[in-house]
């Protein structure tokens, strides 16, 4: 007996309730508030979701919680199944089924599992494709995946295999600068101007475009201008913030989305800030920035960073001893570039003297780089200067109370020890009573991800920050 919907939306509202309580608000917004439920045959829950991706996305990375979720709320023999919308193109036919008490417990934890990601299929070649201002060292293989790029680096590549035909159109890509974002947009145009799925793939910065445009106006050639962009299949244009104020480029560019848009062209977009922080924009073009999805890249944490400069280095041929790989990742955290630029000074220096690069000689020439008192930061000035930010004592930031205002400010003191010294997840437990390394972990997450939901927090985060760079 099929029962209606307002059963099956009651139902997935508890199960809603309960994946809230064990996902953070980004997390449960993107994956799980587009879902919505379809049908309850008994202890069958039928629910749409918006794309394969999204359902494969869900399937690898919050497995544990959906059945957690179904079977407090249906029962130990539920099952959840899935519809995928309709407008998705390459659905299968028949809705997905999960029953769930098949699910096996990953080995690994989910959030490690791989995406599958296997769209379409790959059309051969048939003309030489069009493509422009493509550099060829940014692809997917070079870009090293880490939580902290997880979701834009996925969704990029869904969009690269699936160019227009995905639910990520626009994708907008956001982030720090040096943190991969041009490298995450060439990478999709040079993925798809391998796989030849289309043929006119422009990638532009948007002072190209501004410039191109402001010049199209004075050579009377405005129709031109906005005939060429009309023509491509997949456009990506970086650094959209440069955009803002400027009232006639963002006219014109919105006609220009508009009518890629609607003739199911790709656009993929890159901006140092989400949507809802763009200043001078008209609402008219922030609103179609979010039509897609947006995806943000943060800060990679150290074994990414360790990852990207291993992976540089064996690029180059450049053999680095992990002590010294280790050195550059602690002490150069927030963005990438400058990763590299150790890197290529360490080269320089080598290729210069001959020598083979040691801890010394790097302390030595990345003098300019990492200051060397931020190496001699200790776990005890940190929690000095975050006791006094404060006011609490430091005895009863180490050890003390479950008072919530202690537990907060003993959570950051975690956070930026790990952040500033190179001390491991033990030591930094070991300073604070003796507390376990997985207690570090969890605060540093707690840490983490009150910064991406809460503008206050974050502020006081960076404050913290600039006291602790003072004190160096
Ligand atoms: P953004 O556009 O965000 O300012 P870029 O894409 O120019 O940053 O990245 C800066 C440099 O760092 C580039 O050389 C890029 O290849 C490199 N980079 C950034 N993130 C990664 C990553 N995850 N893996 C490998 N290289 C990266
Ligand atoms: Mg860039």
């Amino acid at each position: 007996m099929t029962v209606n919907g307002s059963d099956a939306r009651e139902v997935w509202k508890k199960c809603l309730a309960i994946i809230k309580k064990e996902t953070n608000v980004q997390t449960f917004k993107t994956w799980f508030e587009p879902i919505s439920a379809v049908s309850l045959n008994g202890n069958e829950l039928m629910v749409l979701v918006p794309s394969k991706f999204h359902y494969e996305w869900i399937e690898s990375h919050f497995v544990n919680v959906l059945r957690k979720s179904i079977t407090q709320t249906l029962g130990a023999s539920s099952v959840l199944k899935y519809q995928i919308s309709r407008d998705e193109e390459e659905l299968a036919a028949e809705p997905t089924e999960m029953p769930v008490a098949e699910i096996r417990t990953p080995a690994k934890p989910a959030q490690e599992l791989p995406v599958k990601l296997q769209f379409g299929s790959t059309r051969p070649v048939s003309e030489e494709p069009v493509t422009s201002n493509l550099n060829e060292k940014y692809t997917f293989d070079t870009f090293i995946k880490g939580d902290s790029n997880q979701l834009a680096r996925a969704a990029a590549f869904a969009v690269a295999e699936n160019p227009g035909s995905n639910s990520f159109n626009p994708l907008f890509i956001y982030g720090g600068v040096g943190l991969g974002k041009t490298h995450l947009i060439q990478a999709i145009g040079n993925r798809v101007a391998k796989s030849g799925k289309v043929k006119n793939i422009l990638y532009v910065s948007s002072e190209r475009f501004t410039v191109d445009f402001v010049n199209s106006i004075q050579h009377n050639k405005v129709s031109d201008f906005s005939a060429y962009y009309r023509n491509v299949d997949l456009l990506m244009v970086d650094d959209i913030q440069f955009f803002s104020g400027k009232e006639k480029t963002q006219e014109e560019f919105f006609h220009i989305f508009n009518t890629l848009h609607q003739t199911g062209k790709q656009i993929v977009l890159t901006s140092d800030r989400p949507p809802k922080d763009m200043k001078f924009f008209e609402e008219r073009l922030l609103s179609r920035f979010q039509w897609g999805l947006a995806a943000d890249i943060q800060p990679p944490d150290l074994e990414t960073r360790i990852a990207i400069l291993n992976h540089k280095a064996a690029q180059q041929n450049f053999l680095l001893e992990s002590e010294v790989v280790e050195f550059i990742a602690m002490n150069v955290t927030h963005n990438v570039r400058q990763l590299e630029g150790c890197l290529v000074k360490l080269m320089a220096q080598s290729s210069l003297t001959g020598a083979h690069i040691n801890l010394g000689m790097a302390r030595e020439a990345l003098r300019d780089i990492i200051k060397p008192s931020k190496i001699n930061l200790s776990i005890e000035s940190i929690q000095r200067i975050i006791s006094e930010y404060f006011g609490i004592s430091q005895d009863l930031l180490i050890d003390g109370t479950r008072k919530q205002e202690i537990v907060r400010a003993r959570q950051i003191a975690m956070y930026m020890a790990k952040e500033f010294t190179q001390s491991s997840l033990k030591t930094i437990g070991n300073h604070f009573g003796k507390r376990d390394h997985s207690t570090v972990i969890h605060a540093c997450e707690s840490v983490k991800n009150q910064a991406e939901t809460n503008e206050k927090y974050k502020k006081t985060l960076d404050d913290i920050r600039r006291k602790i760079d003072m004190s160096m």
